[in-house]
């Protein structure tokens, strides 16, 4: 109680201090003389304009666009706290926006849009897309999510994905190829309980599917239990993953028994001991529900000594957190200014997260985490957020499968000198 306490007070104070917020705009040329500002503004920003006016592509030549990510969101899904208003999720923005800077050197405006109408909503952010290089939805509660990444993706000519989705199925995706390897377990044959039918659920479990796993082997359940063909109340996403392989009335309890793979993306404490003991042997437990995981990790551990285990919290081993993703996912799409953000560089990412977490881990983050061991395992199946080689991996990653896919407009010829640009 008193921890939440004094973590709710450091947290208002470090919002109010100094300048309340936690971004703001600094000039990126110089400043200081007449002729500085003389070029900077009138008359000499005509030029630019003139030239962008000719050539519309020079607007990545002359202005900010092509580093510039638009953190956009309407506030109805933030964090676990639900609807709570597009101001209200200003804060989130601005984290991501700091998130974006800090470790990918990407500026972010966040704009929060104060409707939860889609057409309105989808309008105001296709009006949007001469400003940025790509636009971070965030936030925005299923299904009308699902409705509107579709559209911007469609209408507009710079990359745009939604995080909540995507980063998720892409963080989780890499600590699954990992975790299965670690066991020696075939992704084509594993059983896979995914608990959670949301935005984020829907994604993880395609993006699983494309990696092999088979529909067959997958149940998932939503507050009412087993997503299967016979329910008649399935919005959004949910009948795609619909299994007719098994009873409509089968429970998560009874689901687990024998199964492989637990995917939560659901809500806090729905997983007892008991519910994953029957589990198979060398199981995979993702208990990702934010803040509160679908079991506590200690219950978890103490459960099965077999058990691989993760959880969205920085605070135990294997940390799902899309941060791992989007800095070095829109860095990669923005340095070859390509048009989208497609399933083959999601599949990029991922598999350069996995391998990135198979060698051998520098000091610098072993000393973040206060270890000096850090080595592929149980309790380490994913990098670290802070580890620095993140950006110079999943970037280039990205990057090249833009290229290789066509839709990149700016391909990249030395790989050397980009790495080296981007360690700088
Ligand atoms: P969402 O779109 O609101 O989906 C939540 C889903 O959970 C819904 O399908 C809901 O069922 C289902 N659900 C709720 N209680 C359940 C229960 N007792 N049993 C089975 N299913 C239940 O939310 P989301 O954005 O996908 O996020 C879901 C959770 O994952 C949140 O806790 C979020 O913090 C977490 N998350 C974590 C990460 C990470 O990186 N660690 C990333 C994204 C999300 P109905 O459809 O029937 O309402
Ligand atoms: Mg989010």
């Amino acid at each position: 109680m008193t921890t939440n306490k004094t973590l709710k007070e450091e947290a208002l104070h470090y919002h109010a201090k100094g300048r309340p917020g936690k971004i703001e705009v600094i000039p990126s040329k110089e400043t200081a003389t007449q002729r500085d500002l003389t070029l900077a503004y009138s008359p000499g920003v005509a030029e630019p304009c003139l030239a962008i006016a000719e050539n519309p592509e020079d607007i990545y030549k002359y202005t900010a666009k092509g580093n510039l990510v638009a953190v956009i969101s309407n506030g109805t899904a933030v964090l676990g706290l639900g609807d709570i208003g597009a101001g209200a999720s200003k804060p989130v923005m601005e984290g991501k926006g700091l998130l974006f800077k800090i470790y990918a050197d990407i500026d972010v405006f966040d704009l929060e849009i104060n409707t939860k109408n889609v057409d309105e909503f989808v309008r105001t952010v296709k009006l949007l897309e001469p400003t940025f290089g790509g636009v971070n939805l965030e936030d925005i509660s299923a299904p009308e999510c699902f409705e509107i990444e579709e559209r911007l993706k469609a209408e507009m000519d710079i990359p745009v994905m939604h995080d909540d989705q995507h980063g998720t199925a892409i963080i989780s995706a890499a600590a699954l190829l990992n975790a299965l390897e670690l066991v020696g377990k075939d992704i084509a044959k594993v059983k896979i309980i995914v608990n959670g039918a949301g935005a984020s659920a829907s994604s993880c479990t395609r993006l699983y599917v494309s990696l092999g796993a088979s529909k067959e082997n997958i149940l998932m359940f939503d507050s009412k239990g087993l997503i299967h063909p016979s329910r008649t109340n399935l919005d959004g996403k949910k009948k795609e993953f619909a299994n007719g392989n098994f009873p409509a009335e089968i429970t998560l309890t009874e689901a687990l028994v024998g199964a492989d793979v637990f995917v939560g993306l659901s809500k806090g404490n729905i997983l007892t001991q008991e519910m994953i003991k029957p589990m198979a042997k060398d199981c995979i437990v993702f208990a990702m529900a934010n803040p509160t995981p679908e079991i506590p990790y200690h219950e978890a551990m103490a459960a099965r000594k077999d058990i691989i285990f993760a959880t969205g919290r920085s605070d135990y081993p294997n940390q799902v957190n899309n941060v791992l993703g989007f800095p070095y996912i829109f860095r990669g799409a923005l340095d070859v200014r390509s048009k989208v953000i497609n399933e083959e560089m999601k599949l990029a990412a991922v598999k350069a997260l996995a391998a990135l977490a198979k060698k051998p881990v520098p000091d610098i983050v072993n000393m973040a985490y206060g270890k000096d061991n850090l080595v592929f395992g149980k309790e380490y199946i994913i990098p670290k957020p802070v580890d620095p080689r993140l950006l110079t991996t999943v970037a280039p990653a990205v990057a090249k499968a833009a290229m290789d896919s066509g839709v990149a407009k700016f391909p990249i010829t030395d790989w050397d000198a980009y790495e080296t640009q981007l360690s700088k």
